[in-house]
């Protein structure tokens, strides 16, 4: 198998720690808002990551935080806590802020079939676990007080900035002046680990006590903390969405390695941007759609999974409805194709060559770095070609095991009786050899979201 690796920048043979055994740690959402479209490209693609390697055969450990405090509007700690953004702005608790749009998540990430992580952890839930790692990076020398909060200071990390490349004078130069708000922070790349319930956090709802009194955790400090307890020191995957490498995931390397003098991830796994209609999501341009906007429009939030699936990881991908649509189109096929070809029987292996050399083409594509869009090909070509049913079948739901589109759970779809009373009048009127008022009623039913097939004396009807 191998993976690109943003900390080498190289596509590397994947080699777990503890072979079968992988430990993959997920960054996941930031609970104050609605997961949108490009969460869901994410996510599927980090589930894809997962069931690509349990396709190879190992063993996956899946973590994922749920940041629920902490995490303020500006990566460089300037800003408002967004999770207390949000309850202000919505008039309710924080707490209950953060159960809505956790259910939110899930709900979306259930209808792309996206597999539950093994473990899912919220940041409120691990302050202890939080300060015992500020502690033990105090006593390494990495952290200064000022009268606000600890920081983290980069300048004694030797390696800051290894993920993303960028030097610290560099940064320097990124940082503008104005959102520097702490006076007491020494370098603009020093990031908080802990914030204190004064000056601008003073009404600040989420606070516990530590040794530096009342407050609440930076945001970074969580996945150190969370992935060091539930999986290990050194891991062997950490996935995010490509915009965390430059501050959050350079920062997670800062701390974890500055606190326990080990490697803290093996290979760093980066998924990239989603934009629609060719510009950058936002509220403002309208453009902002979680899935309830996808059921709205009447596409299938499966068809979307094989919408992303047809985009390399790696590369932005631009959505427009127009895709979506066609997508549901050949997803409808695909789930007709595997209703037709359901065995009475399932063929327990492989005997062909051809077939056997349909899957090996498969999960070379997949291992090379999950080329999913060429492995949608193979799919495709394969169905098309003239190995036996069962064989095709059987491959169909193999294939799935990494696609995730459900296609073992296909069921004919119920038509509506309404229907059903048109196609009867229909057959009667072709009977009688009316068949203008045959042609009126199939356009009546086509109309009605439906196609009419004839099969000699009776017909056949689908959801279109
Ligand atoms: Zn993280």
């Amino acid at each position: 198998m191998k993976l690109y690796n943003t900390l080498t920048r190289k596509i590397e043979e994947f080699t777990p720690i503890n072979p079968p055994n992988v430990t993959l740690y997920v960054c996941g959402p930031t609970v104050y808002d609605f997961t949108h479209i490009g969460h869901m490209r994410t996510y599927t693609n980090n589930d894809v990551l997962r069931r690509s390697l349990a396709y190879r055969g190992y063993k996956v450990n899946h973590v994922m935080n749920i940041t629920d405090v902490g995490h303020l509007s500006g990566d460089d700690d300037s800003g408002e806590d967004k999770m207390e953004k949000g309850a202000k702005k919505y008039g309710k608790t924080v707490w209950d802020v953060a159960k809505f749009y956790t259910e939110f998540f899930f709900k979306t990430t259930d209808a792309l079939n996206i597999l539950r992580p093994n473990t899912v952890c919220k940041a409120t839930e691990h302050i202890e676990e939080m300060v015992q790692l500020i502690n033990r990076l105090m006593k390494n020398g990495f952290v200064y007080e000022t009268k606000e909060a600890l920081y983290f200071d980069v300048t004694k990390f030797k390696n800051y900035g290894k993920l993303s490349g960028q030097k610290l004078k560099e940064k320097i130069q990124a940082v503008r002046a104005e959102v520097n708000v702490d006076k007491g922070k020494k370098h603009p790349a020093d990031f908080a680990l802990w914030f204190k319930r004064v000056g601008r956090f003073a009404d600040h709802t989420m606070h516990w006590p530590s040794p530096w009194g009342e407050g609440f955790p930076g945001w970074h400090i969580e996945c150190s903390a969370m992935s060091m307890k539930y999986l290990d020191e050194t891991i062997d995957i950490h996935s995010g969405g490509i915009d965390h490498v430059p501050v959050h995931h350079e920062n997670e390397i800062a701390q974890s390695e500055g606190a326990t003098g080990k490697q803290f991830v093996k290979y760093w796994f980066h998924n990239n941007f989603l934009t629609v209609d060719g510009q950058k999501m936002s509220k403002s341009l309208g453009n902002f759609y979680t899935l309830d906007d996808i059921e709205k429009n009447k596409i299938n939030p499966l068809s979307l999974r094989l919408l992303f699936l047809q985009s390399h990881y790696r590369q932005p991908l631009n959505f427009t409805w127009q895709s979506a649509r066609a997508s549901q189109e050949a997803f409808n096929k695909l789930r007709e194709i595997a209703l037709n070809l359901k065995p009475q029987k399932k063929l327990v292996s492989l005997k062909s060559s051809k077939a056997l050399s349909y899957q090996k083409q498969f999960e070379d594509v997949i291992s090379n770095d999950l080329q999913t869009a060429q492995a949608v090909a193979t799919m495709w070509d394969m169905i098309k070609s003239d190995i036996t049913n069962d064989e095709k079948y059987f491959l169909l739901i193999d294939f799935d095991k990494v696609f995730g589109l459900n296609l073992d759970n296909v069921t004919e779809e119920k038509i509506d009786a309404n229907i059903i009373i048109l196609a009867e009048r229909r057959l009667e009127a072709r009977r009688k050899r009316d068949f203008d008022a045959s042609d009126r009623l199939r356009i009546k039913i086509e109309k009605a979201g439906f196609k009419i097939e004839d099969k000699g004396e009776t017909y056949s009807i689908k959801k279109i």
